[in-house]
């Protein structure tokens, strides 16, 4: 197995686009092999290791950053499966865990079938998506990354291998977990007993239901629970029609007409072949920074919004007048507006969304403080007040500032840009009051990025101690020698003091 502890190679392994410096490792392992992997987690102990597992560094979090543990990097397990077809509308693809999420997407439409799930960044490895439950724009039509994964394979923190089915191993009606491994030997434990928020997106700790999949705990356990080695990723048919759009609107007021009439269109038929899959949008401060890249962009606007809608070549030219009549009807600047009917030009569209966040990491590149950054999404119908909390918040205390994201879930980011150390603190400060605002409107810390290193500390507020504590109780009884992604999701203190 290839293994590497020079600084020039192990450099790379201490960043993503979380901007936490303070990571550092004494060395990288390169399993070519499943069994290689499994190997290096049997002797973890023996070998006195722990160890980090690194995807692509694309996180936001610093979920693959390194405090001092060893490094794993599944970039060596990359295969990507053949095209299985099940049923007229269904298929399927084994893929191991470094496969690039662009390469699978690549790879299925060639044989025009589609994996859905697109977390904007198309770099990151497979394994992370599903390690993080990834989620993106197409999550407003398709869900996130869980709702597409047919079985994994998952190496656990004692080396044993898990296969596993959806399915295969469901919770009971106490909420008890069975199974038996070879090295960790019967396994009988609970999953956690709170509630999950009433959002569409969530992402924050252990997921949790009454009667629950385990395949659904290891999704989105963010590396702490076991290493996916390898997955089948569930594919449906190509979409036959693509409409995208990006609308541009002189008032929020009209931006915000809009986005409620465009639901009630998607929400009357949410299943058939026309519909919404993403709605997204850009505030006057987003496309501020974006008019470097795109000087097009009309300076009068004070929002825009980026749809993708599913069409069929039936139905393709009376959805196209209904969303023209529902753009007049809401003041939208119809003729400023960009329409992109062919595969191409909304390649390009889609460019224009991701442009957004690389945008703002090289400006940020060349400040000396990181980004304040929100990922909370809030229940139907409370998007608006937390804009609106967002902006004025922001707008008081003078700062640099964007918000910008999938309104459709009533999801957006906010990033605060701080120019000064006193703006930051003043920031982070002003993120704590973010965090009640949201949970008083029954949302949640986050809807897409996980928790990862960056917010563990607050996740408390979300859980509360009760809550923490029984990951941490299911964190060690799944890894009782805390050798997998120490400091992921579950603060360091209460792994130390949880007994199993
Ligand atoms: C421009 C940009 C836009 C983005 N937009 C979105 C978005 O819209 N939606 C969204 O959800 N995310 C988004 N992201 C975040 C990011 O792409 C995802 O979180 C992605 O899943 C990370 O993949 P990676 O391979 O880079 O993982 P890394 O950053 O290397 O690792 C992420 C985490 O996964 C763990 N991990 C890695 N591999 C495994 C494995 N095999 N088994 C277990 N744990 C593992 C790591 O320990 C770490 O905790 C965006 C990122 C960028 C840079």
């Amino acid at each position: 197995m290839i293994y590497k502890n020079d600084q020039a190679s192990l450099q790379g392994f201490l960043e993503d686009t979380s901007n936490i410096k303070t990571g550092h490792t004494p060395g990288a392992f390169f399993p070519e092999t499943i069994e290689e992997l499994a190997n290096l987690l049997k002797g973890a102990v023996a070998e006195g290791r722990r160890f980090t597992m690194s995807g692509n560094g694309t996180g936001t979090t610093g979920g693959r950053i390194p405090m001092g543990d060893y490094v794993i990097s599944t970039e060596k397990l990359n295969h990507i499966g053949d095209v299985m077809q099940i049923a007229d509308d269904q298929a399927y693809m084994t893929v191991q865990a470094g496969a690039l999420l662009g390469e699978i997407q690549k790879k299925a439409e060639q044989h025009g079938w589609f994996y859905p799930p697109d977390p904007t960044e198309k770099l990151c490895f497979i394994g992370s998506t599903i390690a993080n439950n990834s989620s993106g724009a197409r999550t407003l039509k398709y869900g996130p990354t869980r709702k597409h994964i047919a079985r994994i394979l998952v190496v656990l923190p004692q080396g044993d291998l898990l296969n596993l089915a959806r399915g295969a191993c469901m919770a009971d009606d106490n909420g008890m977990f069975k199974l038996t491994l070879p090295i960790a030997g019967d396994l009988v434990f609970q999953r956690p007993q709170y509630s999950m928020p009433e959002t569409s997106k969530h992402n924050a700790g252990y997921f949790s239901e009454e009667n629950m999949d385990l395949i659904d705990l290891f999704i989105g356990s963010e590396g702490t629970l076991g290493v996916i080695a390898e997955a089948d990723l569930m594919l449906i048919p190509l979409p036959e029609s693509i409409i995208s759009c990006l609308i541009y609107f002189r008032s929020i007021d009209d931006l915000f007409s809009f986005i409620q009439y465009l639901k009630i269109q998607h929400l009357k038929n949410p299943n058939n072949q026309a519909s919404l899959r993403a709605i997204e949008f850009f505030d006057k401060h987003a496309l501020g920074f974006l008019t470097a890249k795109y000087p097009e962009i009309p300076a009068e606007s004070a929002g825009a919004i980026f749809i993708e809608q599913e069409t069929t070549t039936e139905s393709e030219e009376a959805d196209l007048e209904a969303l023209f009549a529902l753009m007049e009807s809401c003041n939208a600047m119809s003729d400023e507006s960009w329409m992109a009917l062919d595969r191409d030009e909304q390649a390009q569209m889609r460019e224009f969304r991701h442009a957004l966040p690389l945008i703002v990491t090289e400006w940020l590149r060349k400040q000396q403080e990181s980004k304040i950054s929100t990922d909370m999404a809030v229940p139907a119908g409370k998007i608006r007040e937390l804009f609106d909390f967002y902006r004025s918040s922001c707008e008081q205390l003078g700062f640099i500032y964007i918000i910008f994201g999938h309104i459709g879930n009533e999801h957006l980011h906010l990033n605060i840009l701080p120019r000064n150390h006193e703006e930051f603190l003043l920031g982070k400060s002003l993120y704590r009051q973010f965090i009640s605002k949201v949970l008083a409107l029954g949302g949640t810390l986050s809807a897409e990025h996980g928790i990862g290193k960056l917010k563990a500390e607050y996740l408390v507020e979300m859980y509360h101690e009760s809550g923490i504590k029984e990951m941490a109780r299911i964190k060690k009884y799944l890894d009782p020698f805390l050798v997998l992604n120490i400091g992921n999701i579950i603060p360091a203190a209460y792994l130390e003091n949880e007994q199993h």
